[in-house]
Order: structure tokens, then sequence, then C-alpha cells
């Protein structure tokens, strides 16, 4: 392996869960509490005009619930600054406003979430924006996408829903060969799998409403970043327009925070087996998970990936039909969009998560059902399959 692809292999994954647990807060000198309070205040008393306490002046700029939690995502990420928004969408918005002026081009991949899809697609382009999607999993087709124009390279690796990886250390050096920034959605893998600022990317975006929070109960965003000036454009825009997490959100998801190692190796021993049933299952066609040798891009999600987390995709022999009879039939898998929860969820991509994307170049394949493989007991969960795919 030469010099330049040797990036992933000093990943430091050192002390993941340590900082998941208490990075960006100590116990409350007052009280001692070991948990962050829920402070629900929308202003704060000054000591005379200006007098601000530790910084807090009014809760939209920052709040000190938030502000432990962003600490903690900018900790779990190994960057510098954390901001936290009130979506996953809120922090894409964020990021694509803070980046991109009218004339400007991006890259994005041609699988991309479809609420990023859509965003870009309907909005931006009409303030000027222009975008060419392109694979993430070929480097060249992304180098091939650039324009002189272009600011910013859009990754998402694993792709939503199809799995596709992108080499990150290899499309960083693409983007910024061009001048470009690099984004990398981690939703799919979260941090503890996969650490994209450390490969070289400038900003790592989360759904924390996902494997971050973990549980289901709250919809939040983050972006992570090492760059000072960035940083300060994303909490100009964080509190001007004010897409924030409220102080129970950045509760919830600070505790959901502390579990993510344990739930992401469960999550991945789950898929582990649930693939185990589906590969070669005579109803499925093909099987998409980064963790099966025969996916395309193994070696790379291998290199830069410990493990391979709970998402799995799943083409059926028998169409749409089957694919929608497979959703209908799951009694432990919940038919619900969204993913990384505790919970096993499944999905028809085409007509819930990805509908936007019906008649672009991003549609997505009418024979396929996503899985979000939860922590429930393994055997139910491979059963549940077998007896909803019979
Ligand atoms: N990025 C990815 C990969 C997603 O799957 C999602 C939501 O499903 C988002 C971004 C948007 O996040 P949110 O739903 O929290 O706005």
């Amino acid at each position: 392996m030469s010099e330049q692809r040797s990036k992933a292999d000093n990943v430091n994954w050192q002390g993941f869960s340590t900082k998941a647990v208490h990075a960006g807060y100590e116990p409350d000198p007052l009280t001692g509490a070991v948990n962050v309070p829920i402070y629900a205040s929308s202003t704060f008393a000054q000591d005379g005009v200006g007098g601000m306490r530790n910084g807090f002046e009014y809760a939209r700029t920052g709040n000190p619930t938030r502000r432990p939690l962003e600490a903690n995502l900018a900790a779990l990420e190994s960057g510098s600054y954390g901001r936290a928004f009130s979506s996953g969408m809120a922090a894409t918005d964020c990021l694509l406003r803070s980046v991109l002026r009218p004339g400007d081009h991006l890259v994005i991949p041609d699988d991309a979430y479809g609420g990023t899809f859509r965003l870009i697609d309907k909005v931006f382009t009409q303030w000027g924006i222009e975008y060419t999607p392109a694979p993430v999993s070929d480097v060249d087709a992304v180098r091939a996408a650039m324009r002189p124009n272009t600011k910013l390279v859009w990754v998402e690796t694993p792709t939503n829903p199809l799995l596709n990886i992108g080499d990150i250390e290899l499309l960083a050096e693409v983007a910024h060969e061009g001048n470009a920034k690099i984004v990398v959605d981690n939703t799919f893998a979260s941090p503890y799998l996969q650490q994209p600022l450390q490969l070289g990317a400038d900003v790592a975006l989360h759904s924390t409403t996902k494997y971050i929070g973990g549980h289901s109960d709250v919809v939040g965003g983050a972006l992570v970043c090492n760059d000072e000036e960035l940083d300060h454009a994303f909490a100009f825009l964080q509190n001007g327009s004010g897409g924030v997490p409220g102080p129970f959100d950045a509760f919830l998801t600070l505790r959901g925070i502390k579990t993510l190692a344990l739930r992401m190796e469960r999550h991945s021993d789950n898929a582990e087996k649930v693939v185990e049933l589906l590969d070669g299952h005579p109803a499925v066609a093909s099987v998409i998970y980064p963790g099966l040798v025969s996916h395309p891009s193994h070696k790379i999600a291998a290199k830069q990936m410990r493990r391979f987390g709970g998402m799995i995709s799943v083409r059926l022999k028998g169409g749409k039909a089957a694919a929608l009879d497979l959703c209908s039939r799951t009694e432990i898998f919940t038919l619900a969009e969204s993913l990384g929860g505790v919970e096993s969820l499944i999905e028809f991509p085409g007509a819930m998560t990805h509908a936007s994307t019906a008649g672009s170049a991003l549609e997505v394949p009418d024979d396929l059902v996503r899985l979000s493989v939860g922590i429930e007991d393994a055997s139910d969960l491979v059963g549940d399959i077998e007896q909803a795919l019979s």
C-alpha cells in the first residue's frame, strides 16, 4: 500500500467510549449532577449590559445543554468544532449555504439520501447552484464531474440506501486538487465506525436522529470540522437562521451518545447474522452489505471502517411485489422510515425515504428493501426475516 493510502491505517480509534461518556461535560460544580441538566431557559441574565455569564445570552445563539453536546460531537469526530442543529437537513442547509454562492457547482452522490437531493435539486438550483451526480465508488467519475466552479464534493459512505462505498481519502484528494471542500455525511457509519476528518474530509455531517441519538426519540443534526473560519460561518447561520435543537433534544442526544460504541457493536453483530440468512436465500436476488466480500467496495470499507454497521439493503427476485410483501410480513422489524435506533426497521425506499428521487437519475430500484437492524436478539431477527420471506 502506498504512503498516500496509509491514512486509514493510522486512524486513531483510541478512547472513543471514554469520549462518548465524558467529553464536553464535567459534573456540575453546584450540584454534582453527573448528567448535563436540561436548561429550559430562552434567555440568560446579564451582569450589566453585555456582562454575559459564560457567554450565554439567548438560547438560539447558545444554550448550556447544547454546548456540551457540541463539544462532545466534536470529540467523537476527532474535530475541533461541533455545531448541533434541529435536524440533519438543517445541518445540510447550513453547510450548503455556508460554502456555496450563486454560480457555484457541487458534485453529489448519484444515490444521495433523497432529502439531500431534494433540497439541492428543488431549492438550491433556484438560487443559481448547479450540481452533477456521480457515483461515490468511482473516484475517476467524481474527478470527471468536477468543474472550475466546483466548490463542494458531497460524499455519503455508505450511501443511503444502496450502501455504495466511497474512498474518503482519495475523494478528499480529488476535491482538494480542484480547490473544493469535501463533506462526508457520516450518518450511516456513525463516528464509532468511521472517522472522515482523520481521512482528510473537511466536514463530517450527521443526522443525529439516527445512530448518534440511537433511540428513535429525537430529531437532530450536526456539523463537525477543524477549520475555525468554516465553523464561524456555521455558527453565523446557526444563529442567523435558527435551526437549533432545544435543550431537551440536546439532552436526549447526549444520553444516546453514551452507549454509541456498545450499540454499534451490537448492530454490526446482528446485521452480520441477518446477512448470513439473506445471502443465498432463494427469494433474494442480491444482498448489499459492505461487510460481504462480494460487495464491490468491500476492501475500501474494510480499510476505512472498523466494522460494517447495521444497515442492509436487499433486492428480491420477485421484484416490487415481493419487496412490498416482505415489508408487510415482518413482525419484529417495524415498517417505518428512519434508521439507526435500537429497534429494527424495514422500509421500501422507492415509495418511502427516496420517493423524491422518482423519475430522476437518482431513482432507486423498485425491488429494493432496506433494513435497519436493531439491537434485539439476533435469533429473533433472523427468525422474523425468515418467516417473512417464506
Ligand atoms: N443524511 C442521511 C444519510 C439520512 O439518512 C438522513 C435522514 O434520513 C438525513 C441526512 C437527514 O436527516 P434528518 O432526517 O435528521 O433531517
